[in-house]
């Protein structure tokens, strides 16, 4: 019992200051003024000593071996276990000597990005970025797994290895080059422009309210606000969503909020049971956007889900969509287009533009490549893959700020989350028969309580993998996406 009542003491202590920490962090985005950054970043390096202090302390790795060795450990118990042991191995591995002059690297990073990237100076980024790759590499390798991309994967998407994802992503490659040409060389296609009319931006927010109340999201425990990119923070009775508002394109708003709406929706519907607890989380960043991806581009691009919601919105912009029948606007809504830009880019071409940075990523990582040769190396997968080169870096390699800041190794999981998105909407299809009638009268409550139920309450009690195959039985495969883009080229494209 004192095994028990010490274990989780520490472990919750632990979990609450992580979210005093993204309690900041959205402050940052949504409220701060420009001046007070460097009060911010003083606090949250301050709260990240502290939290890295306590996961490393012996003390708490005492505690951890004694609730292990006590008996009759539930599931739940030893997916406790299991999770408090691999965020403390993790934080012992690595020495603060590294983790404060990686911290610096990067805020450094970052600064020369934002400053690089307008002028288009990938030769005022280079060193930096060198430094960053450098210092995430050394990292990686204090992790001593046997390859120190997994490692970084493994942050992300616990679990994960290269040798696991490369078939994957090798099998997705395959199969969308391929699918991407036949629809550039179709003679049919849908028009976007309708989306790029006058919408006023109070309206968009009333309407984009209305969404997200109606897919379950409780803004009695949670807010929507307005960030520059928007994102999801925040667990349980208080999560927090942002979007952002085009006047003169509309599905930066509408799509932005179900996506964020998804991710909300999976913290909303985490099990109250083991708030605070180690595996009372989300899984993994993959599973998180499968969440997000299902509901924006599974169904909020769906044909049933404009049957009801088109008319709504035609209301709710008087004059701007009244002649735009609705087969048009759901053509609208699926166009698929190569574009320079991922956070752009269409349901399709998503995925190569992920495929890409995952190879350049891991290749840095192995050093079988120099970031001096990134550039180069963009321009010629991007004419590769999709048929386009960018004409400037700050179009190509310095679009993301992902490698300024450290972050390698989670670019795959917004695939990831693509093609667990696709393999849970199959099984919900096959297991509700009636669901495009009922999205088709304003349902959504049907997608949110299956997903809850075999997703939502199970936090993190198995790794992602294993809980794709017990709500799908079936392991993790590109054929649902597959099937899904296929499907939907030959309802637009008719190919
Ligand atoms: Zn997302």
């Amino acid at each position: 019992m004192e095994a028990r009542i010490g274990f989780y003491d520490r472990a919750r202590q632990i979990f609450d200051l992580t979210l005093a920490q993204q309690a900041l962090e959205w402050d940052q985005e949504v409220m701060m003024p420009a001046q007070g950054a460097d009060q911010r970043a003083h606090q949250l390096a301050a709260l990240a000593t502290v939290v890295h202090e306590k996961l490393t302390d012996p003390a708490y790795g005492g505690l951890i071996d004694a609730f292990e060795a006590s008996r009759d450990l539930d599931e739940r118990a030893r997916a406790d276990v299991r999770e408090a042991r691999r965020a403390r191995e993790r934080a012992v591995r690595v020495p603060g000597r590294l983790v404060a002059e990686r911290t610096e690297a990067c805020a450094r990073a970052q600064a020369a990005w934002l400053e690089a990237r307008p002028r288009n100076d990938f030769a005022a980024f280079r060193p930096h970025l060198e430094r960053v790759m450098d210092l995430t590499r050394e990292l990686a390798e204090a992790q001593g797994m046997p390859s120190p991309y997994d490692a970084l994967l493994d942050e992300y998407e616990p679990g994960m290895t290269e040798a696991r994802l490369r078939p994957l992503f090798d099998d997705l490659r395959r199969r969308l080059v391929p699918l991407l040409e036949r629809i550039r060389g179709a003679s049919r296609r849908p028009d976007p422009a309708p989306l790029a009319r006058c919408f006023p931006v109070q309206d968009q927010e009333v309407f984009c309210r209305r969404l997200v109340t109606d897919m379950g999201f409780d803004l009695d425990a949670g807010r929507f606000d307005v960030s520059a990119h928007p994102f999801t923070t925040g667990t349980h009775r208080d999560v927090r969503l942002t979007t952002r508002y085009r006047e003169d394109w509309l599905p930066c708003s509408v799509f932005g909020t179900i996506h964020e709406g998804g991710h909300g929706l999976y913290e909303q519907g985490l099990d109250a049971r083991f708030f605070r607890d180690p595996s009372g989380g989300a899984c993994s960043a993959g599973l998180h956007e499968s969440q997000s991806r299902l509901w924006e581009n599974l169904v909020g691009r769906s044909l049933p889900f404009w049957s009801h919601y088109y008319p709504v919105l035609q209301a709710t912009f008087p004059g701007v969509l009244d002649e735009v029948p609705l087969a048009s606007f759901h053509g609208a809504v699926n166009v698929v287009e190569p574009s320079l830009i991922r956070v752009e880019a269409d349901e399709t071409t998503y995925n190569l533009h992920i495929l890409l940075r995952f190879e350049l990523e891991s290749d840095l990582i192995a050093r079988r490549i120099t970031v001096k040769d990134l550039p180069e190396l963009w321009r010629i997968r991007m004419e590769q893959q999709l048929g386009i080169a960018p004409p400037d870096d700050r179009s190509g390699v310095m679009q993301d700020i992902h490698w300024a800041v450290g972050l390698v190794g989670y670019f795959p999981t917004y695939a990831l989350g693509n093609l667990y998105a696709a393999q849970f909407m199959e099984r919900m299809r096959e297991e509700l028969r009636d669901l495009d009638e009922r999205l088709s009268r304003g349902e959504l409550g049907v997608v949110r309580t299956w997903l809850r139920e075999r997703i939502h309450v199970h936090g993190r009690v198995w790794p992602a993998q294993e809980l794709c195959e017990r709500a799908t039985g079936a392991p993790l495969s590109v054929e649902p996406l597959m099937r899904h883009l296929e499907a939907k080229a030959h309802t637009f494209y008719g190919i």
